[in-house]
């Protein structure tokens, strides 16, 4: 491949810098050299025909799990990245509830080292408390000069309302989100699902949605009284999506993220899909999908609607995947004993345009939100991504808008093949994925790409 690649002909949406027309894209080296109706081919390129499919920046995602260091038979750096990569995504943020957890300056160092020529960028985000435990502050000032983009105990709340208060304090002054996962622990025990009629149904304990709710209102509170900045990991229900709301007119300084399968999926997943089971029917043999058990959980169609729609009002800020991949023991048990969570860096574009074809968000609103709305909360990095213009990385994902493909978590790139997906039709599929100017991933035919 040459230095120079001219795509060609695409569709460039890039909310970003309010584009939505047809367009050739011309990149340089690891920058974007130009963007405009039409470039000249010319010998020094390689040159991609992109026509009839959609080209935005890269994907980013803030929140995922790459497990590495301590659970590399679950994921590792590489395999996340690759997994990324074929998922659209360029730029991925990585939770530290590693094993030793990265709650200091080193072991930041240590996974950027690790990210580094990998088929993705990887950010690293500290952990808030050391060995997130919930009892002390990390250093974060080190950790930031380090890289570390923000903060979480992530997995866990920060429990603690004086410590959250603190590091609220701390981090307002180093312009990072404290990110919390939003429960509170002492609200219900051995929660396994949603609390509601299928928890009820399978005989599961259940985790309430005021779990969620209370520690959302908690830190909505303490980002008044501090001025710091809270990130909201994972909303997953209706009062939570109207606090948020209200706090934003107020002018508190929140940030939110909801992930792919809140915003598609209900607790009824559990049953092996909607529509496989009603509250009085008899449990179907499959009526038992650990795949589907992730923390938050899955709630009700009644939330799946409000994170729709404040996901369209900007009441939630992005999209976030929440990647978390497990070994297929983890999952391959009692629903007691299985690990909460979901891999889908590889299914996250497909379920965020059903959607768009389902007709309930704007092509628009979800690739900002999986785009230069990410880029904003990752300011303080000062990185040049999430839009495509000149001087701006090279990072960019093209996809087919109407491709069908069934899910087949088996050919995951990711180590974890732990989706509720395996086995359904999606619509929408990364064709290629180019960052720093690298073809990272690609599906296209011989014949569209002339080097
Ligand atoms: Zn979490």
């Amino acid at each position: 491949m040459k230095d120079k690649v001219l795509i060609k002909a695409a569709r460039v949406v890039c909310p970003g810098s309010g584009v939505d027309a047809e367009m050739d894209v011309l990149l340089e080296g690891e920058i974007i050299k130009d963007i405009k109706a039409n470039i000249e081919v010319s010998q020094d390129m390689t040159t991609i025909n992109a026509s009839g499919f959609i080209l935005t920046p890269g994907f980013i995602d803030l929140h995922c799990h790459l497990r590495e260091p301590g659970f590399e038979y679950k994921e590792t750096v590489a395999s996340g990245s690759n997994a990324a990569a074929k998922g659209g995504f360029t730029t991925i943020c990585a939770m530290p509830n590693t094993n030793p957890v990265m709650d200091n300056a080193s072991s930041i160092q240590s996974l950027l080292d690790k990210a580094e020529g990998q088929p993705a960028r990887v950010l690293p985000i500290g952990s808030a408390t050391k060995n997130s435990d919930g009892k002390e502050l990390t250093e974060m000032a080190e950790m930031v000069e380090a890289g570390a983009i923000g903060f979480s105990d992530d997995g866990n709340p920060i429990a603690s309302d004086l410590l959250m208060r603190h590091a609220l304090e701390y981090s307002s002054v180093l312009a990072v989100p404290i990110i919390d996962h939003c429960e509170v622990p002492g609200l219900f025990t051995n929660g396994q699902i949603n609390e509601g009629w299928v928890a009820s149904r399978l005989g599961l304990q259940g985790i309430p949605a005021a779990a969620e709710e209370q520690m959302v209102n908690r830190n909505i509170g303490l980002a008044k009284l501090t001025g710091g900045w809270v990130h909201l990991a994972h909303i997953s229900t209706k009062e939570s999506v109207e606090s948020i709301r209200q706090a934003k007119k107020a002018g508190v300084k929140i940030t939110a993220e909801a992930t792919p399968h809140h915003l598609t999926l209900t607790e009824e997943a559990v049953l092996h899909g909607p529509g496989s089971g009603g509250m009085f029917e008899p449990l179907t043999e499959d009526a038992y999908d650990t795949m589907a058990k992730v923390n938050p959980p899955l709630r009700t169609n009644v939330d799946v609607e409000a994170l729709i729609d404040g996901l369209s009002d900007g009441t939630i800020d992005i999209i976030a995947t929440d990647h978390a991949p497990h070994a297929a023991t983890e999952k391959l048990c009692p629903m007691q004993e299985a690990s909460f969570g979901i891999s889908n860096l590889e299914t996250a574009l497909a379920s965020a345009l059903s959607l768009v074809h389902n007709k309930k968000l704007s092509l628009n609103r979800m690739i900002e939100s999986i785009t230069s709305s990410p880029a904003l909360i990752l300011e303080s990095s000062s990185l040049k991504i999430g839009r495509l213009s000149k001087g701006f990385s090279a990072d960019l994902t093209l996809f087919d808008l109407n491709t069908d493909w069934l899910v087949n978590a088996d050919q995951f790139v990711s180590k974890g093949k732990n989706s509720p997906l395996h086995g359904q039709k999606l619509k929408g599929k990364v064709i290629a994925t180019i960052y720093k100017g690298q073809i990272v991933y690609s599906e296209l035919n011989e014949d569209l790409v002339s080097v």
